[in-house]
């Protein structure tokens, strides 16, 4: 992740995650502040006042440490929001594309015509659904494992089941809890085979790249894939921040 280029706002900050994304200049991500467990469903623009195009100082406060806050603060802001997705300074017109986020946010070291990738970014699924889903495959998500890289946490087991480090792989796809909606949903899945596998693993065998076997009804099922692991992570992050519990049948719908 050090390796990755520091990113500039220069839009609305809609698709940049604090905790994960490199988006301070100096420091990268954000440091929580002291004794709060990050919020992940915090993105860059819910700390952007909207009327006047400034730093929200008061909500800066409640989520960062100080010395994230003095840098973020420092950060220009586009007097008018530019459109959502130019959330990135990256290309040389200036305009935000798929592909400059791609490279600008995670890297050029992978491989970009990689398979998997390419079907990725090809699927038909909302926009917001499709970052989410790139950000799973960059283990670029703010779960507990990840975020105990940066910061002190108490523990990083699973919240819910408090049995396995909490892994984008536990969260979405192996954990008990996760595990039920896959199989209770159309597709039908069993998730025990991914159990302490990574992440790209799964992805690999729900778009029937090599080792595992292509079919097009795989293809077809994808979209699905996308939607239930970014309603599980919705559903989760619900359960953490706002003590609200979907029922399996709601997840699935
Ligand atoms: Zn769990």
């Amino acid at each position: 992740m050090s390796l990755m280029p520091t990113v500039r706002i220069v839009g609305d900050g809609n698709f940049i995650d604090p905790w994960c994304d490199r988006w301070i200049p100096e420091l990268g991500v954000a440091t929580p502040k002291p004794n709060t467990s990050p919020d992940s469903l915090l993105k860059v623009s819910d700390f952007i006042e909207p009327a006047t195009r400034t730093w929200d100082r008061v909500k800066l406060n409640q989520h960062f440490d100080q010395s994230s806050i003095e840098r973020i603060v420092k950060i220009p802001l586009s007097v008018s929001p530019s459109s959502d997705r130019r959330a990135w300074d990256l290309t040389r017109d200036g305009k935000f594309t798929t592909k400059s986020a791609y490279h600008g946010l995670r890297g050029i070291r992978d491989d970009p015509t990689s398979k998997v990738w390419k079907k990725i970014w090809r699927t038909k699924i909302p926009y917001r659904v499709q970052v989410f889903i790139w950000r799973c495959a960059k283990n670029a998500l703010p779960t507990r494992d990840n975020l105990s890289l940066r910061v002190q946490l108490p523990s990083i087991l699973c919240p819910f089941c408090q049995t396995s480090p909490e892994t984008i792989m536990h969260v979405l796809i192996t954990c008990p809890i996760s595990s039920r909606i896959w199989f209770q949903s159309r597709l039908n899945m069993r998730t025990v085979a991914f159990l302490g596998k990574p992440i790209m693993d799964w992805f690999r065998f729900c778009l029937g790249e090599a080792p595992f076997l292509y079919s097009q009804e795989k293809d077809e099922s994808f979209p699905l894939v996308a939607c239930l692991m970014w309603s599980i992570w919705l559903s989760r992050n619900n359960m953490i921040h706002n003590a609200k519990t979907d029922s399996p049948f709601l997840i699935i719908n």
